[in-house]
Order: C-alpha cells, then structure tokens, then sequence
C-alpha cells in the first residue's frame, strides 16, 4: 500500500482548482494525470522577454512583448494547415500570429480584429513576413506582467497555455508534504543539494543546477533501489535447473549456419538455464541481428528439459508476427506452438488456457495476457520478453517471478545501448550481444539530401514504387508543439497522397489505435506501397519487401533512434536505400550525426558515438519520442549521477535489504513516489 503520506501527490489532477473534464484530454496527452505529473512537469527552459514598442526593434528569434492589433484572421486552404491572424504594430508593420492544429477557435477568441492585444512570444521570420507561432501569452491588459525574468517555459498540448500550466504548477507545489530524506546525509552534503521539497520549488523558479540535479538522483535512486531489489528477490527465489539433451535443437532445418556471435549466446544462455539460480539475461543485437532463433534454441532447451516456455511480445501485431515465425521454424521438431493475445474470446482462449495447464502447449507466444491471473502453467520453465519498454524489463520480471518457483527470464532488445546505460536501464542483468549480423547482409546506401531537393527525393520514391517495391517515409515528432509537427507530417501525408493515391497510408501517434493498425496491416500486406510514419512506426513489424527510406529533417532525430529506424529496411539481400533528407540549419553536431550515419550500420558504435556527441547538451525532444529511459533526469544527469546512486542504493540494500530502517523507510517512500513499487512488493512477498 502507498503510504498516506503521499495521498496528496497521487490526487488526480482534476482535483486542483480551475481543471474540469475540458483540461483533462490536454493533460492527459502530457502525461499529466496527477498532482505529482504536474509538481514534475519541469520547465524546459526559462526565457526572459523584452518588451518592444513596434516589430522593427525586435530580432528575429529573439522573446518579445509587443502591442498588436488584428487586422485580418486567415484559414488555410487546407482544413489541416494552419490559421493565421494577420496582425499590426503601432508603426504599421505586419505580423502573422500562426496557430497550428485544430486552433482557429482559440486564436479567434484571443485575437478579435480590431483589438489591441500584447502578444508574447518568439519573433520569426516566415518567407518575408514576420511572425509568432502558438504565442506564449495574449492579454488585453497591460503587458507588465509579460516581462518577467526567467519565466519558466513549459511543454504545452493542445488546448493548454503557458499561464494554464503555470497556474496548475503553483497549486501542486502548494500540496508538496515534507517527506523524509532518503539520500544519504553525505551525499546531499557534499553535492550542496536541496530536499526533496525545496528541489522541485526551485526547480520551477530558475535554472537551479543543484535542484535539478537532486530530482534527477531521485529518479536513479529508485530505479536503482528497484532493480536490486528485483534481483535480491530473484536470488533468494528457488528457480529450476533446465538441461536439455538437444534432441529437438539438432532437428531444426536451419537454411543458414549460425554466426559466431549467436553461437556464443546460445551457450551462455545454456550455462545459466543449467543452473538452479534463474537466468535473468538480456539479449542486445540490431534489427536483423537474428535474434529469434538464439531466442527459439533457449525455448527449445526448456522444452527439450521437459517445461513449458513463453515469449511475451510488446504488441499484438508482433506477437502474431513472432508466432508465425516461431511456428513455422520449430515445425520439425515436433514442439506445440501457439499464440494467446487479447483477441482470444471464448471456446478458442478456453481451448488454450486448457493446453497451458496441461501441459500440451510447450511453447505461448503473446502479449501481456500471458500473465494475468486466469492464466495457469502447468510448468513454466522460461520467459522471453522482446522488449520495447525500457523499463518494462524489470517490471515484467517481477510479474513472471509469480510462482515459488521463478522461470528463467532472457529478455531481447533491439535498442544498442551505450555500456555505461546498460546499468541504469537492466540494472545488473547479465548481457549478450550479437554484435555481428548475419552474412550476406548487403549494407544499406546511406545518403544525405538537402531539403530544396525534395522533388528529386519524391521523384525517386515514384520510381521505386513503379518498380513494384515498398518504401516508407518518415516524419520527425520531436517539436515542443506537438501540433507543429502533426500539421507537418499530415501535410506531407496530403502531398504524397494527392501524387501517389490509395498506395499511401500514414500511421502516427494521435490515431486511434485500430485505424493504426489497420493501416499497418495495410502495408505488411503489401496493398499499400507508401507507409508515411512519425516516430511511432512499431519497432519490429517486418515489412521485407520494403527497400527505400525516406527520413525528413533528419537531423532532428537521435542517432539511435535514426539507426533504429532504418533498420526496418536492409533486412533481406536486396540492396536497400535510405535518403535522409536535412533542413536548412544544421548544426556543426547535426552534420556529425548524419555523416557518422552514413558511414556505420554498427547500432553499438553509433550509441557509443551519439553519447558522445549529444554530451549533456542536445536532448532533442527525446523525452516526447520515449528514447530517453527517465523522465526527470537527461543524458548528461544519467551519466554524472548513475553511479553514485547506484552505489548508493546497494550499500543500502546490503545494510538494510528489507528497507525497515529509517532511511529504509524513507526509500519506500521514494520508490513509490517513482512508481517503482512492484520492487517494494517483492519485499513484501519474498
Ligand atoms: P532480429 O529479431 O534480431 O531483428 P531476426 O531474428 O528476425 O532478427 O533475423 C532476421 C533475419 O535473418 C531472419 O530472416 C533470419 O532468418 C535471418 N537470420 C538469422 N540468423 C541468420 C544467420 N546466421 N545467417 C543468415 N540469416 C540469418
Ligand atoms: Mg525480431
């Protein structure tokens, strides 16, 4: 149970005053459920304007206050493109205010024509008129109170303003109680760092190193505290000593030898299911670094040893996706395959709840409707998880370490993590790497392409699809507005669509989830030629036909995330191409980027080299795409702090393994406030 102490900050956000059921769809899209998401909403940065008497004294880019009068409010052609108030300074000089998204009622009701507003914002530049996106603030009054030093600029969504959030901020730092320290003494000595309370107060005043620091430390703390805590429990559990004799391994027809590098995986995976201690085992290698079959030889040992085994899939399309393969190249040996996910209603999910606790089924694949409670094993010796989530690892350990007896876990993931983050998102697991891709793999042509080459890049795209091959393109979703980058990538989608037809789908974020889907589905199938994505694109769908990638403003995306995306092409024999497409302003880093892109395919070499290159500085948006692993602390804190409290938290956990001491106490309530109470319930439990 989370202690009580916390109640305040687990309220939901609508508790606070002035938020009704109207705020909660915005809210909600920033994860912004309770009073704690909101305490933690921190300021991505903090600007200071200048007021200006008329357009002429301000610099482009620059934050200004200035007096404006709307002349004229102009929709775009498009129902999707962006409205614009056309807007006047006391000198004459005009402005557009743009507002993107479905906008044109708010910025009608801010800015009628004929009244003079102050509008603060950033002063840009449009082809030659001058203009201010999705304005910070609009008033009728006086803009006095415009121009306040470091005012905390926050991550907006539709339908919410800077004054919104910073109103709702104020309220939640009001409720923040007085909570026990739970770093060590020492530690907050020699850092200079503030409590809990103050860190986060601050936190929204100003730029506080010292205070950000402290929020960031909380975060690894608990996440370090969390990921011993499931690796005590899992030592003290029993698990089973699985051999197996090979009889169904060596009746595999593989078509291809395996490479060295999954020959080395596969025995260090026997080595652990050999011992009583349970695996727990992560297993990283690129997109196409063939890991399903180191997965299937580790499934197939439990088998051969007499257990069941289950390969727990993010989603449903690639639950499906694995088991067709899954089934298709265990056929020979005999081993009884199937597939369990959401969709099993009635006679069929009886029929196979039935075969898992008698034993009939060796080998489930599905989603996390594995490990609900109507679900029983007859003997469960493996768990395999294709990981997407990051933290999703340790938290699905804890679920499968259900019984008395846990089962070996190996979890699999595509994402090529730098050796000094492996820690702070798998905790001390043990780590294969496929570190080499199958041979015959023919690399894929990377290329960098200007913007103002466009129609040669959709030129080429017609010549692709013509020939009768797959191709997608991909829109970044990286913007502080997130509108911004909707309108961008559904204008693309129009533009494509109006030259290509039916062939084009798009997928991306703010689609509900079967229309998602469906056009996923649509192109696996190969009805459509042309899948327009944001960064959504599910990870491991397999869509082998497809050959040709385009990415736009790629500098904009992280490097990994870039190596991840064109992973999806260049998976068979077939020379693939991937276009990435830069902007006009790209940063001496930027160019670093898509050369070193370029020049490697090698996912360890490019996340050790991204790492680099990013440093603390350059975090583009990568909080919104889910590559960052926390939420509070940035790369740079990760890589500063990690350490520290990871030591830490061990030193804890070996004074004080079942948290009972004060400070223990206090830890409790840290790991609950980080939602990382599924490590507390193990001690419960164990
Ligand atoms: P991953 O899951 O790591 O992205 P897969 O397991 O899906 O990769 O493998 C990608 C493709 O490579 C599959 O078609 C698979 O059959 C093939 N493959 C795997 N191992 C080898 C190998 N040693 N030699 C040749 N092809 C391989
Ligand atoms: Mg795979």
């Amino acid at each position: 149970m989370r202690p009580d102490i916390l109640n305040p900050l687990f309220a939901e956000t609508q508790s606070l005053e002035g938020v009704g059921p109207k705020l909660m769809k915005p809210l909600g899209k920033l994860g912004l459920e309770r009073v704690k998401d909101i305490a933690y909403h921190l300021p991505d940065r903090f600007v200071t304007r200048r007021a200006i008497a008329d357009l002429d004294e301000g610099a482009e880019g620059e934050q200004v206050i200035v007096a404006l009068t709307p002349t004229e409010h102009r929709a775009s052609r498009s129902a999707r493109g962006p409205f614009r108030v056309l807007a006047q300074d006391g000198a004459g000089n005009i402005c557009a205010i743009t507002y993107f998204g479905r906008a044109s009622y708010t910025a009608k009701k801010l800015l009628p024509v004929g009244e003079r507003r102050w509008v603060a914002g950033r002063l840009d530049r449009y082809g030659d008129m001058l203009q201010i996106v999705h304005p910070d603030h609009v008033e009728s009054e006086s803009a006095a109170n415009l121009g306040r030093l470091n005012e905390p600029v926050y991550r907006l969504s539709e339908g919410l303003t800077q004054p919104r959030v910073a109103g709702l901020v104020e309220q939640a730092l009001e409720r923040l109680p007085e909570l026990p320290e739970w770093i060590e003494p020492g530690q907050l000595e020699r850092a200079g760092w503030p409590n809990w309370r103050d860190a986060l107060r601050l936190s929204h005043r100003n730029e506080n190193a010292p205070a950000r620091d402290r929020l960031a430390y909380d975060e690894l703390l608990a996440n370090s505290l969390a990921l011993l805590l499931v690796k005590a429990d899992s030592r003290r559990r029993k698990g089973q000593a699985l051999v197996g004799d090979g009889r169904l391994r060596v009746q595999l027809a593989l078509p291809f030898e395996m490479t060295g590098a999954q020959k080395r995986s596969i025995a260090e995976i026997e080595g652990d299911m050999a011992q009583e201690a349970p695996m727990l085992r992560l297993l990283q290698g690129d997109v196409g670094a063939g890991k399903t079959v180191v997965a299937l030889a580790a499934m197939l040992i439990a088998v051969e040893a007499g257990k069941q085994t289950a390969l727990l899939a993010p989603t449903e399309i690639l639950a499906r996706q694995h088991y067709e393969t899954l089934r298709t190249m265990a056929a020979p040996t005999g081993a009884e395959v199937a597939l369990l996910t959401g969709r099993a209603k009635g006679r069929e999910r009886e029929g196979l709840l039935m075969g898992l606790l008698d034993g009939s089924i060796d080998i489930i694949v599905g989603t996390h409707s594995l490990f609900q409670d109507s679900v029983a094993y007859k003997d469960l010796g493996l768990v395999v998880i294709d990981e997407q989530h990051r933290f999703g690892v340790a938290q699905r350990l804890a679920l499968a370490a259900k019984g008395k007896r846990s089962p070996h876990t190996l979890a699999m993931t595509a994402t090529p993590i730098p050796r000094s983050l492996t820690l702070a998102q798998y905790g001390e697991m043990d780590v294969s790497r496929l570190d080499e891709l199958p041979p015959g793999r023919q690399a894929i042509d990377t290329r960098v392409v200007a913007q103002d080459r466009m129609d040669d890049v959709v030129a080429g795209v017609a010549r692709h699809l013509a020939s009768g091959q797959q191709a997608y393109w991909v829109c970044p979703m990286v913007r502080d507005n997130e509108s911004d980058d909707i309108a961008a990538a559904e204008a693309r989608f129009a533009a494509l669509r109006e030259r290509f037809g039916d062939a084009v789908v798009m997928v991306h974020g703010q689609l509900a989830p079967e229309v998602k889907d469906a056009n996923m589905e649509r192109f696996a199938s190969g009805e459509a030629m042309l899948l327009v994505a944001t960064t959504v694109i599910e990870v491991g769908v397999d869509v082998p036909a497809a050959t040709l990638m385009v990415i736009e403003q790629a500098e904009r995306f992280g490097l990994a995330q870039l190596h991840q995306l064109r992973g999806r092409v260049g998976r068979g024999s077939e020379k693939s191409v991937c276009l990435l497409v830069r902007g006009a302003e790209l940063s001496e880093t930027g160019r670093k980027r898509l050369a070193l892109m370029r020049e490697t395919q090698d996912g360890f070499r490019i996340a050790e080299e991204d790492l680099e290159l990013r440093g603390g500085g350059e975090l583009l948006g990568t909080r919104q795409s889910g590559e960052a692993a926390f939420s509070i602390a940035d790369l740079d804190q990760v890589q500063r702090l990690l350490p520290a409290a990871h030591a830490d938290a061990r030193i804890l956990i070996d004074r004080d393994g079942g948290l009972t001491s004060a400070r223990g106490e206090a830890a409790r309530i840290l790991l609950y406030l980080f939602e990382r109470d599924w490590g507390v319930q193990l001690l419960r439990g164990g």
